[in-house]
């Protein structure tokens, strides 16, 4: 007979609560007052370390939650255990993910008791515009979570074509967007891909 989970009792101070939100699922609210610096919650009280080169993370990486770590680790949450991986993403988040050590998701923006702590996803898709429509609510709101790159965006986007104006526009919002909620390295990953991309369509037949 396995041993019954130990929960925090409900009476307990805990800095955040974790239950269903507007935006989506379960998310991660604040019951005390939280100011930019603030730790608010570990990133998953349990979870696994793998290697990226780790066949195994790179499965688990399409659920979504994991994170990679220093370069060289992706943390794999245990998701039987609440924690700041189920945090939101909104378009105009108060906090941030940190991916060092055993990850933690901390405070960027004052946040009061009540509030949803929310992060910014930076999700790349490839043709796959509308994956994952958001939700948050914001003002300025950008209707997906991801920014998507298509085949048409990779072979076009040097070019003097209507295709590729349109293409280095988008990205050229995108990357004043991100330096308005200083996410800017989220324009390493678009441009990793990016360049994937391209080299795949040369190799095609
Ligand atoms: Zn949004």
């Amino acid at each position: 007979m396995s041993k019954p989970k130990s929960h925090k009792s409900a009476f307990s101070l805990a800095p955040v609560q974790f239950r269903d939100s507007a935006i989506e699922g379960r998310g991660v609210f604040a019951r005390k007052r939280f100011a930019p610096g603030d730790v608010i919650t570990p990133y998953a009280p349990r979870q696994r370390r793998l290697t990226v080169d780790d066949p195994e993370a790179t499965l688990a990486a399409e659920t979504k939650f994991t994170l990679v770590s220093e370069d060289v680790w992706v943390i794999v949450p245990d998701t039987s255990v609440p924690g700041g991986w189920l945090c939101n993403h909104s378009c105009a988040p108060n906090a941030a993910i940190y991916s060092d050590g055993p990850g933690r998701i901390q405070c960027e923006r004052p946040i009061q008791p009540g509030q949803e702590v929310t992060i910014f996803y930076g999700w790349v898709t490839l043709n796959e515009p509308k994956r994952d429509p958001c939700r948050c609510g914001a003002k300025a709101c950008r209707g997906y979570i991801n920014f998507d790159l298509s085949d048409e965006d990779a072979h076009h986007c040097e070019s003097d074509t209507p295709q590729g104006r349109a293409f280095r526009e988008r990205f050229q919002d995108y990357a004043d967007y991100l330096a308005s909620i200083g996410q800017e390295q989220v324009l390493d990953g678009i441009a990793t891909k990016l360049a994937q991309l391209r080299a795949r369509l040369r190799q095609a037949p």
